[in-house]
């Protein structure tokens, strides 16, 4: 560690009572210093104290919670020891977090041998009773699949030693409060509880009231969020469909005219077309190939040294250990796979103090990926429209206004050279304003266009999903019209025969069509409620999957409810009306 750190009073991963294999994960992550929920609540979960937790997603409160499980575990017990009840139990509202959670867990758990198993509604039960069976030693649920498996006698709480309500306040607003209290209930006494909200209203603190016990409260705000390596740069999105994506590139990069940058790939395919489209603009690329041996990645960087390349072109792999620290851009073809890798690719620009671009294109589908880095980061990314080729014509003439008007203040006149003479000759049979116009113009052709004419459609960010929204949207049906009002194009109908009447809202169908079927709360369009039936937009193609996975028939307030397809906007006529 070192002393600057100790100077700034930051803790290290090395000062958390963790052990050597967690350690060494974490640094393979590349997390750098505990993010500020996991100083704070790594050691007294360790300690086996309770804990509620006020913190979102894109803190690092995942880790928070899951290093500490994975610590007691092995401390309690011993590999050898381990039977088929779980140790750990993890609720999470949707089938999207609990996959996200129990990756991230099997990940930190790697060098234990942990076992992690994910249970969720919606996927045949089977195999879910089988790896129970197996043995596990956490288990990641929703709420609902978790209740059935206990109920089937196939998950055992009674040898539980900690559980955690990850996104407590979400699952409260899905109507999971019964089930919650119905699986706290059948834990042991001396069970671990560990709380997690990204907000606290009050139906969050009698919960807790309930089953916490002195509990060492955490609050963390979003600004606080894991600080990861991220320098200060200035960091700009371009959003761009994707089929359209290296034309963007081209654009954008004409317009930046970085010096030296290096534009991230996906594959090593990528890397030959993006670089081919590059040069074929003019523009001075070179590929980096993991094939490459050091002497040759050398000399490539050599070339952006000395200016002869601007661009390196290079996947992640290729580009590992090249030593770039004269980088004034860096460029992400693509959004990254994970926050990790993107904080990482841009802590190569802006060190020791010099200032940074960082450039991402992407497809409107991946903004929330990006949402998620600047959670991650603390740091705004910037959301832009690719440059118009006017743009690019605009910024030309700028950059030929500042270059003449350079020569003009500093330029030596040279009376050699002939152009004097020549513009003396011009301007007796024209207005001088006109020669000088019409001497940029043929520069410009001369240049070439700076653009390819590519058509590239203009698009903007989708609005956030459900999980950032606090709580899901709602189109009441007031009077007859809402109920005939068509759906968005590309999604369709579903009508489900519960309403308000039997106190169904808006939140409890984002619950059942989230735990029981493929699609997230993002998925799930306008819902109107009425007094004896619901209709719920979801996108058309997932329609037949979703309605396979519920069988025709979900649980709202603890009541089936049918589900089908809407046939009032099938085409049958009017639309349901109360
Ligand atoms: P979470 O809030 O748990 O969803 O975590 C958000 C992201 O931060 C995940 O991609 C984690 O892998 C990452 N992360 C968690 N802890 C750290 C850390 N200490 N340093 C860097 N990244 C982290």
């Amino acid at each position: 560690m070192s002393l600057n750190e100790h100077a700034l009073d930051l803790p290290l991963f090395s000062d958390l009572p963790l052990r050597a294999e967690l350690l060494a994960v974490v640094d393979e992550l590349g997390y750098t210093r505990p993010s500020p929920i996991q100083a704070e609540a790594i050691t007294p979960l360790v300690e086996g104290r309770d804990l509620l937790g006020q913190a979102a997603t894109g803190t690092g409160k995942t880790a928070a919670f899951a290093l500490p499980m994975l610590e007691r575990l092995t401390d309690l017990r011993p590999a050898r020891e381990r039977g088929a009840a779980p140790f750990g139990l993890i609720l999470a509202p949707t089938r999207e977090l609990a996959l996200q959670v129990s990756e991230a867990v099997t990940r930190y758990g790697a060098r234990l041998h942990t076992r992690v198993l994910t249970v969720y509604g919606g996927a045949p039960v089977g195999p879910q009773l089988k790896g129970l069976h197996q043995g596990v030693d956490v288990v990641v649920a929703t709420p609902g699949r978790a209740i059935d498996l206990m109920n089937r006698g196939a998950l055992k709480l009674q040898d539980l030693e900690m559980v955690v309500l990850d996104e407590a306040d979400e699952m409260l607003d899905m109507g999971f409060v019964e089930e919650i209290e119905t699986l706290l209930d059948a834990t042991p006494d001396t069970r671990q509880v560990v709380l997690f909200s990204a907000t606290m209203p009050r139906r969050i603190e009698t919960l807790a009231q309930k089953y916490l016990r002195e509990p060492v409260t955490v609050r963390i705000a979003r600004e606080e969020a894991v600080e990861g390596e991220a320098p200060q740069v200035r960091q700009t999105a371009y959003l761009v469909p994707r089929t359209h994506t290296t034309a963007a590139l081209g654009r954008v990069l004409e317009a930046e005219r970085p010096k030296a940058a290096i534009v991230f790939c996906r594959t090593r395919l990528d890397v030959d077309a993006v670089t081919e489209t590059l040069t074929g603009r003019g523009l001075r690329a070179e590929a980096l190939h993991g094939g490459m041996d050091q002497e040759h990645r050398t000399r490539v960087v050599e070339r952006l040294r000395s200016g002869r390349t601007e661009l390196l072109v290079a996947t992640d792999v290729a580009a590992r250990g090249l030593d770039i620290d004269l980088l004034t851009h860096v460029v992400n073809h693509d959004v990254p796979q994970s926050s990790e890798a993107y904080v990482h690719r841009i802590g190569r620009v802006g060190r020791a103090g010099r200032e940074g671009v960082a450039i991402t294109l992407a497809p409107p589908s991946k903004v929330y990926a990006l949402r998620n880095v600047e959670r991650l980061t603390g740091q705004t990314i910037e959301m832009a429209p690719v440059p118009t080729a006017a743009d690019l014509r605009a910024a030309r003439l700028e950059r030929t206004r500042e270059a003449l008007r350079a020569e003009l203040e500093t330029g030596t006149p040279d009376a050699t050279d002939g152009v004097d003479a020549m513009i003396a000759g011009l301007a007796e049979d024209f207005d001088p304003a006109h020669v000088a116009a019409a001497a940029i113009r043929l520069m410009t052709a001369a240049a070439g266009s700076p653009d390819d004419g590519e058509d590239i459609p203009v698009v903007s960010a989708p609005r956030s999903g459900a999980r950032d929204a606090r709580g899901p949207r709602e189109t009441r049906g007031r009077g007859g019209a809402a109920g005939t009002r068509a759906p968005k194009a590309g999604t369709t109908r579903l009508f489900v025969n519960a309403g308000r009447a039997s106190g169904v809202r808006p939140q409890d169908i984002v619950g059942a069509l989230a735990n029981e079927s493929n699609l997230t709360g993002r998925d799930i369009g306008a819902i109107q409620i009425h007094e004896r039936h619901a209709l719920v937009e979801i996108p058309e193609h997932a329609a037949d999957d979703v309605l396979r996975s519920l069988r025709g028939t979900t649980t709202l307030k603890g009541r089936r409810a049918n589900v089908r397809r809407d046939r009032g906007f099938a085409g049958a006529g009017a639309g349901h009306r109360d």
